[in-house]
């Protein structure tokens, strides 16, 4: 028996200023075969899950190439074909095979494809056959469409938000495929279109019960696994919004009426799901009233995790503005900044102009004198197991608030984002971290108080107002009963 398996992922904000490029793919994450890394990536857990099964089980594992790039816009055409025929060429290299497990996204979209998983899927079914068993994990944050559908057998998506079960599902996934290629199942998806989009926290009520709901029916009564499919809000695409996915051991009958009574559930959950947004003033007030320290406060809609740059000034210059100086910041993206900082050394002072230098919604450029107190070549952050880059970094202290710059885009994972830059996030009164909800897991332990901020437009979170050209279907928030005219 011979599995290939593969990784390729990109989350496309296709508002976002930021076009992806083939570089992109090589600063974010990028293994030929054979050098993906023992600790999975988010996308890539399927080889590393599949790797222990091989030692175990004795199939053979052909690894084609895994690349990740950090959410951004639209992927420039020719990155995004040149790293699909890398793994196009290497499968077809190795055929016949009886499986092909890919670890990918669902949200990416490049230059003249809405769809790149279903464009990948499809060519993956033309090489490897029908008999082929092709299966992939995904992010929630994705849009599942007609064309994924089609082309393969078991798809499975994390079910937290944060994603902490990466991994976990990835294992799943393996597992159910092994069996399904060993002819022990025989999975058959099913799919209800919730028509809606939402953010759904499954860090907090009701998404939470909804989870452990769809967790507590998998594995038993021929029901194999079961996906909510969030959707990606910020991809214009045909296809998007949530969806449930159940897929079943030859059942489907089962798995239509399932996927529609939890789809519906589903939709009861929209507008109850996310925290309050404070503005930035009212949660740096609240947070210089909590007792103790520290306190975090989450810039939901700069992260760069949803594509946009992350260099956003307005909760810095708030801070400023309010005379608050026990206070650091993870992270702002600004690679030129960086590049002076560096010229200039460790514990020089220097005049800077830094942030908000891609959209007009990112408040303006902050000039100071700073002290540049650390730099550090290549830094990183910790993401549950995966190592995550920031690039070349360094820390500053501007008017007494440290304030992280970094050239590799990535949104405040770990404590360590902080602590890796010199940093002591314990003994800082606030610390501001850009992520819509990610960091959560990392920061709970030691945040007295967490609290959420929109600090304005730079992502299009409001759905009902944001100009979608490719969406065509009714969907909530854009009109309240999508189902009326069932
Ligand atoms: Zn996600």
């Amino acid at each position: 028996m011979r599995i290939f398996t593969a990784s390729l992922a990109a989350e496309s904000n296709t508002f976002s200023p930021l076009p992806v490029s083939i570089q992109d793919f090589y600063d974010s994450f990028y293994a030929p075969p054979g050098k993906h890394p023992e600790t999975p990536t988010l996308c890539s857990g399927p080889m590393v899950a599949l790797r222990k099964r091989a030692c175990q089980d004795g199939f053979e594992l052909v690894e084609g190439t895994a690349a990740w790039a950090e959410p951004g816009g639209v992927v420039n055409r020719q990155a995004y074909e040149h790293l699909r025929d890398e793994i196009l060429t290497q499968l077809d290299k190795v055929l016949p095979v009886q499986g092909v497990v890919l670890g990918l996204h669902g949200a990416m979209v490049a230059q003249g494809y809405d769809d790149c998983e279903g464009d990948l899927l499809q060519r993956v079914r033309e090489l490897a056959g029908a008999e082929a068993l092709i299966s992939a994990e995904l992010d929630p944050h994705s849009n599942l469409t007609k064309l994924m559908l089609e082309n393969s057998d078991l798809l499975i998506h994390f079910k937290e938000f944060p994603h902490s079960d990466f991994y976990e599902q990835a294992e799943r996934l393996v597992d159910l495929s092994l069996k399904a290629i060993n002819g022990q199942i025989k999975p058959v998806q099913s799919v209800f279109d919730c028509r809606m989009i939402d953010v759904f926290p499954t860090t907090r009520e009701p998404t939470r019960s909804f989870v452990d709901r769809l967790k507590s029916l998998e594995g038993k009564d021929k029901v194999l696994s079961i996906s909510f499919v969030h959707g990606f809000l910020a991809g214009d695409v045909p296809e998007l919004g949530s969806k449930i996915l159940v897929v079943t051991d030859d059942d489907q009958v089962k798995g239509e009426a399932l996927a529609a009574k939890l789809g519906k559930e589903a939709f009861a959950l929209r507008g109850r799901s996310q925290p309050e947004y404070l503005t930035p003033h009212q949660a740096i007030e609240k947070a210089l009233n909590v007792s103790g320290k520290p306190v975090v406060i989450a810039d939901v809609w700069d992260n760069p995790g949803g594509g946009v740059a992350g260099d956003s000034t307005i909760i810095l210059s708030t801070l400023m503005e309010m005379g608050v100086k026990d206070a650091a910041l993870a992270t702002i993206w600004d690679p030129i900044a960086v590049r002076l900082c560096m010229a200039a050394g460790e514990g020089a002072r220097l005049k800077l102009r830094f942030g908000a230098k891609v959209c007009p919604e990112a408040g303006d450029p902050i000039d100071r004198d700073v002290l540049v107190k650390k730099v550090q070549r290549n830094a990183t952050q910790s993401f549950g197991e995966s190592v995550v880059p920031l690039g070349d970094s360094v820390m500053v202290d501007c008017d007494g608030i440290e304030v992280i710059l970094n050239t590799v885009r990535s949104q405040a994972f770990g404590v360590d984002a902080f602590s890796n830059l010199g940093v002591v996030p314990e003994q800082k009164k606030i610390l501001v971290v850009k992520s819509t909800n990610h960091f959560y897991a990392a920061f709970r332990p030691i945040a007295k108080e967490i609290f959420y901020v929109n600090s304005g437009d730079m992502y299009p979170h409001n759905a009902a107002r944001t100009k979608y050209r490719k969406l065509r279907r009714d969907i909530w928030p854009r009109v309240q009963n999508p189902f009326k005219d069932d």
